[in-house]
């Protein structure tokens, strides 16, 4: 972890687009909220094969509206041709936008167009190809793996391939072992990766959703924490209590190890993150 020392940590909250008037309704007290804590930035996630290009779009450039902060939007390239992927980038450029988290994405079951670019690496290229240096390019990265890579050596040196084409810094997968992102950062130190690679964090609210989407990403959900949440059974009060506790101190450790910040999966909630962020009395008035 010695070389994330150098980094001023960021702080940033992610959101998905808003499907629903009342949806879009939600999100704007969230972010109303969530905007109180100065987030370096918020982020809006791209739908798989464009499905929520739009929306996307809509949420981005309303949340820079109403709340002053920086806003990136996910765009991810799996099913997309090259041409539509330029006129995203471009659209978001006119608008002001300049920092982007650049994805492969998976595709949708039924889809059956590819794209042309098919893994996130050649995107970030397409980006610097098209764009030079206007966009601060975020990538995701995968302290437990990504769950389609042949073995962890093969998937760091892909982790890699994204910051040699360009990639300025990096949001981890959610985890909840701290172990495995200290490795995983020291392994890509060995490599000579020098961007800043900030540490994904997922709030526990719901164990049913929280065990649907760890299955789904190839996140670990330790076995001590998965039986609580079990014993509390539709108590959700306490299983509140409890996520907010353990995610606390996982981010305490981490910001302690020189993680250089925390990247909040909100699930277009405020409550957890806003409680955790307390606890952890992040002070961003100078930032
Ligand atoms: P890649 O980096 O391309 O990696 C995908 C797989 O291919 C890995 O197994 C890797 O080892 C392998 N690989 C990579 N490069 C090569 C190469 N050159 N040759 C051979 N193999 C290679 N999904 C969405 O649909 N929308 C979102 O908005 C979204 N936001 C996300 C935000 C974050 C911070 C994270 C961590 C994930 C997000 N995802 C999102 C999920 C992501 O799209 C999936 O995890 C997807 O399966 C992989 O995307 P990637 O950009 O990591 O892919």
């Amino acid at each position: 972890m010695e070389s994330q020392k150098q980094y001023k940590k960021k702080f940033s909250f992610e959101f998905f687009p808003p499907k629903t008037p009342e949806a879009v309704g939600k999100l704007q007290t969230t972010q109303a909220k969530l905007a109180e804590m100065n987030p370096d930035f918020f982020s809006v996630t791209f739908g798989a094969g464009g499905s929520t290009r739009d929306m996307t779009f809509e949420t981005v450039m309303d949340i820079h509206a109403k709340t002053g902060i920086e806003a990136a939007p996910h765009i991810s390239c799996i099913g997309n041709l090259n041409d539509e992927i330029k006129a995203i980038l471009e659209n978001y450029k006119d608008n002001g936008i300049k920092r982007i988290v650049a994805l492969r994405g998976d595709l949708p079951s039924g889809a059956v167009g590819y794209g042309q670019l098919r893994y996130a690496n050649e995107l970030v290229e397409f980006i610097r190809q098209e764009t030079g240096d206007h966009f601060h390019i975020e990538v995701a990265a995968y302290p437990e793996f990504h769950p389609q890579a042949p073995n962890a050596k093969t998937d760091i040196e892909n982790f890699r391939k994204k910051v040699d084409a360009g990639a300025n810094s990096a949001i981890t997968q959610y985890f909840y072992n701290p172990f495995a992102y200290y490795r995983f950062v020291d392994n890509c130190e060995k490599l000579g990766v020098d961007i800043p690679i900030v540490a994904g964090v997922m709030p526990i609210i719901n164990c049913t959703q929280l065990v649907r989407f760890s299955e789904g990403c190839g996140a670990e959900i330790p076995r001590w924490i998965l039986k609580r949440l079990q014993e509390f059974g539709d108590d959700r009060v306490s299983i509140r209590k409890f996520g907010i506790d353990v995610t606390t101190e996982l981010c305490e450790q981490l910001l302690t190890n020189d993680a250089p910040g925390l990247h909040f999966y909100t699930m277009n909630q405020s409550e957890a993150s806003v409680a955790i962020w307390k606890n952890l009395g992040i002070d961003q008035r100078d930032s």
